[in-house]
């Protein structure tokens, strides 16, 4: 027997035929004698038609206390919805939205991108593992949350995805399915291009780099909650069936979840490459990069401005490398000069966390300008920051970044 989350995006509920053909997906999954949670979005647009309603009839003098209370208003509808349809299959649901004792989903009171109380929201879900152990589907309102004072309030647009894998979590489920309008993660959007195609599997770091660069298939923070005993898959409401394939979402692997700080373990040499019509040429970094490529030499770090080009390769190959680079830029008018720096040290800090945690960039830094270490470059990512250093800095800054992190 399974415990199934299975979350129901709102093209998916987005007529009375798509919310029977729902409900039966799920019946028929209890049927075989799995247990299951449905999370359910509002139908359709049917947020943002409540936002543009109450913008043309308040405008700029709603509150976001009462935005949060009237986009809610799809999702208590949806659920009661759900609810209903699943009952007159003849099996017992109940619908659960934040007025009720049960709810589980508690946040902060930032009403329109509420911060999830783990904490708490892990002990409420005492309340919905009841329901299941009595054989009662429980319908929650995704994308909602309870305030402080009881109030209600979003986590994010599109954050019925959160809702699914936050309860996966607490509920310790088998299976989360999210049941959407495509037959699960393309490889791009194929409502922009039509050939793309239907990837089997995909890893938790790869989806949640897809989405935080806006792949709408699955909301950025919905993974930070997906342990790595729950299967996960993306799978098309066209289907009418919970156990059919579309994309399973693998992962994450251990050490994934944590930040990580590491120093690598040979000096790494910056060459710097000058010329002022750089910009002018197509091509440019193709080129030098496959001049390296070719003589077997790896990049570590490339970065590119409007006047200099920036690439760090291992000290062992810094010699072969602006040598080759310098008969380069030789040959390429919008080119003039290069030098070869002093050793560097490469660190790397990889965090989930980093995608919703501001200034982290300064809190890295701070401690490095305080202890008068220089940065040589640093460049970062939704998940990642890298920085070099001077070598003989190195073991310092390491220590200096693992403390901050701590
Ligand atoms: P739901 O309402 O079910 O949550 P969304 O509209 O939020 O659905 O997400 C599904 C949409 O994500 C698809 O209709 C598609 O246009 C978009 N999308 C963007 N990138 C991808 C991708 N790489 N693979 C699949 N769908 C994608
Ligand atoms: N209904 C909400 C939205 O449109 C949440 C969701 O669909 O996930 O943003
Ligand atoms: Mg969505």
């Amino acid at each position: 027997m399974d415990l199934i989350v299975a979350k129901f995006g709102g093209t998916s509920v987005g007529d009375g035929s798509r919310i029977r053909k729902a409900a039966q997906s799920v019946v028929n999954e209890y049927m075989k004698g799995n247990q299951l949670v449905v999370v359910v979005s509002a139908v359709n647009n049917a947020t943002d038609e409540l936002i543009e309603l109450s913008n043309e009839a308040i405008g700029g003098g709603l509150t976001d206390k009462q935005k949060a209370e009237i986009m809610a208003m799809g999702e208590l509808t949806s659920s009661r919805l759900f609810a209903a349809a699943i009952e007159s299959l003849g099996v017992k649901a109940e619908f659960i939205d934040p007025y009720n004792d049960k709810w589980p989903v508690i946040t902060d009171s930032n009403s329109l991108n509420a911060k999830i109380d783990f904490a708490t929201t892990d002990k409420k879900c005492e309340g919905i593992k009841n329901l299941i152990s009595q054989g009662i589907i429980p319908v929650i309102c995704g994308f909602l949350g309870k305030g402080p004072s009881g109030e209600i309030t979003t986590i994010g647009r599109g954050g019925s995805d959160v809702t699914a894998f936050l309860l996966g979590h607490c509920l310790s489920a088998n299976n989360v399915v999210i049941v959407t309008d495509v037959d699960g993660v393309m490889s791009t959007d194929p409502n922009k291009i039509e050939e793309a195609e239907l990837l089997d599997e995909i890893s938790v770091e790869e989806m949640r780099d897809l989405a935080t660069h806006g792949a709408q298939v699955l909301h950025p923070h919905a993974l930070k909650y997906k342990d790595p005993l729950i299967s996960a898959k993306i799978i098309n409401f066209n289907n009418g069936d919970l156990s059919s394939e579309g994309t399973k979402i693998t992962g994450p692997f251990e050490g994934d979840m944590l930040k990580t700080v590491s120093l690598y373990k040979n000096p790494i040499s910056v060459i710097a490459i000058v010329g002022e019509e750089m910009l002018k040429k197509v091509g440019l970094l193709a080129d030098l990069t496959s001049c390296l490529a070719e003589n077997e030499i790896n990049i570590f770090g490339i970065s590119a401005g409007q006047n200099s080009i920036t690439v760090f390769v291992e000290k062992k190959d810094s010699d072969k490398a602006y040598h080759l680079l310098h008969s380069w830029v030789i040959d390429e008018d919008v080119l003039s000069s290069l030098s070869l720096g002093d050793d560097t040290a490469m660190i790397t800090v990889v965090s989930p966390e980093f995608i919703d945690e501001p200034g982290i960039i300064s809190n890295i830094t701070n401690p490095l300008r305080k202890n008068d270490i220089n940065i040589v470059e640093i460049s970062s990512s939704q998940t990642a920051v890298v920085l070099f250093v001077d070598w003989k800095d190195g073991e310092k800054a390491l220590e200096l970044i693992k403390e901050v992190l701590k």
